[in-house]
C-alpha cells in the first residue's frame, strides 16, 4: 500500500502534469502524479509546441486566448525555464474556398480581440523570405500567434508541481481504477495501491485503456502525427512568422536555426493501443518519412526550402482522437462497460 492521495494524477504529459502543478497551486491537499514510463517523455516532448490562436469556433478560439496569455508567466509561475517565442504566423489560402475561410476568420477573430488582418502576398514574403507566393491566393496574418519548446512543457510543470509538495511516482503504471458505489475508492498500480476519492485519466493515447480497465468507456482512439527538423538554414531567425498552407495542412516554423515541418494527414493511421505490447513507448513507433516528404512536395512553390534543407530529426507521437469505426465496433464489444457520468462515476 503506497501513501493514500487526494487526488491521483495518471499520465505526467503535458495535461496530466498542468493539472497536478494547478492542483497542488490551489491547494488542493495530498497530489500525486503517476507515469509508467519517465515524467513527460512521451508524446508531448514530441509535439511542434506551437500556439494557434484562430480556431473554428469561439470558445475554442477564447479557451487558447487564455492559454496564450499564461504561457509568458511560465516560468514564473513554475519556476522552469521555456523558451518561447512570439512570431506570429501566415496563414495560406491557395484556394478560393480557403480565402473565404481566412475572410471569415478575419472578422471573427476581431471580433475576440485577436491581431489578425489580410496582408499583400509581398508582405507576407517580406516578413518570412523562405515563404515564396507562387500559387498563393491570400495570406492573413495572426499576430498573437507563439511557438515554445514542447520538451521544456511537461517536465516544467512535473517539477514546478513538485516543488509544491506533489509526490511523482515515475516508472508506476496504473492498472486500475477501483470504484465502489459509483465513487472512486483507489488507484491500482504495480507497485501498490494508492488510495484516494478523486483522479484524473490524463494518459495521453492510453486514456481508453485507463479508464476501461475501471469500466469507464471513453470513445478514443489516437492518431499518429510526425514532423522534421532541419538542420541550420543561414537567414532563419527565431522571430520569422510561421507558415501554414491551408489545403496542404502543412506546418512550418523556425527551430534551432532551422525550420520544425509537419503535417496533418488527411487520413492519418489510426492505433488501437490494445494491439501494442504493454510496454510500448512512443519511441518505439515506426515512423514514415514518405508522408512528410510528399506534403514537402505538395507544398514546393511556397516553402521550396524543405526540399532541399538536410533533416536533423525526425519525430513523432500519438495524439488523442476518434474514429467511427473503432468506437462502433466498441459499442458492440462493451455489453456492461458504462460511459463516464458528468460525476465521474458509472451510470
Ligand atoms: C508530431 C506532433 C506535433 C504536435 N504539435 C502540436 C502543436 O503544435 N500544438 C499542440 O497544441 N499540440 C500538438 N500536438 C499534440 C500534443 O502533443 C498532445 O495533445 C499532447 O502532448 C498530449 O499530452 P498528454 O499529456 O495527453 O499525453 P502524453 O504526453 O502522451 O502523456 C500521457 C502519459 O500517460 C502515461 N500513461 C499512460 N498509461 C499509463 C498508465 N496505465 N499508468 C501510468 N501512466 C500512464 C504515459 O506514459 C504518458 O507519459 C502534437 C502532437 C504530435 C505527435
Amino acid at each position: 500500500m503506497l501513501k493514500p492521495a487526494d487526488v491521483v494524477v495518471i499520465g505526467s504529459g503535458g495535461l496530466g502534469a498542468a493539472t497536478a502543478f494547478y492542483l497542488a497551486k490551489r491547494n488542493a491537499g495530498a497530489v500525486v502524479l503517476v507515469d509508467r514510463h519517465e515524467i513527460g517523455s512521451q508524446t508531448s516532448p514530441r509535439a511542434a509546441g506551437m500556439v494557434s490562436c484562430m480556431r473554428k469556433g469561439e470558445l475554442m478560439t477564447r479557451l487558447i486566448k487564455v492559454a496564450a496569455a499564461a504561457i509568458p508567466r511560465f516560468t514564473e509561475e513554475t519556476g522552469q525555464p521555456l523558451d518561447c517565442v512570439h512570431s506570429g504566423s501566415l496563414k495560406v489560402a491557395r484556394r478560393t474556398q480557403d480565402v473565404e475561410v481566412i475572410e471569415a476568420d478575419i472578422a471573427r477573430g476581431r471580433r475576440l480581440g485577436l491581431d489578425v488582418e489580410q496582408i499583400t502576398l509581398d508582405e507576407a514574403h517580406r516578413l518570412n523570405p523562405f515563404f515564396e507566393t507562387e500559387g498563393v491566393a491570400a495570406v492573413m496574418r495572426v499576430g498573437d500567434d507563439m511557438y515554445f519548446d514542447p520538451a521544456q512543457v511537461a517536465v516544467g510543470f512535473a517539477r514546478g508541481a513538485a516543488a509544491r509538495g506533489v509526490t511523482l511516482l515515475p516508472g508506476t503504471a496504473v492498472t486500475s481504477v477501483r470504484i465502489a458505489s459509483g465513487r472512486v475508492e483507489a488507484v491500482e498500480t504495480d507497485k501498490g495501491t494508492i488510495a484516494t476519492p478523486v483522479v484524473v485519466d490524463a494518459a495521453g493515447a492510453w486514456t481508453r485503456q485507463v479508464a476501461a480497465a475501471s469500466g469507464i468507456y471513453i470513445p478514443l482512439a489516437p492518431t499518429m502525427q510526425q514532423l522534421i527538423v532541419t538542420e541550420t538554414i543561414p537567414g532563419v531567425r527565431p522571430d520569422l512568422p510561421m507558415v501554414r498552407i491551408m489545403d496542404a495542412a502543412v506546418y512550418v516554423r523556425p527551430c534551432h536555426g532551422g525550420f520544425l515541418c509537419g503535417v496533418y494527414e488527411e487520413e492519418p493511421t489510426f492505433f488501437d493501443m490494445d494491439d501494442l505490447s504493454p510496454g510500448f513507448r512512443i519511441a518505439d513507433l515506426k515512423l514514415d518519412a514518405e508522408i512528410l516528404w510528399r506534403a514537402a512536395e505538395d507544398v514546393k512553390a511556397q516553402l521550396p526550402i524543405l526540399l532541399k534543407a538536410k533533416v536533423r530529426e525526425h519525430r513523432g507521437g500519438l495524439r488523442r482522437g476518434t474514429r467511427l469505426n473503432l468506437v462502433e465496433r466498441e459499442n458492440r464489444a462493451r455489453g456492461s462497460c458504462p460511459r463516464l457520468s458528468v460525476g465521474g462515476g458509472k451510470k
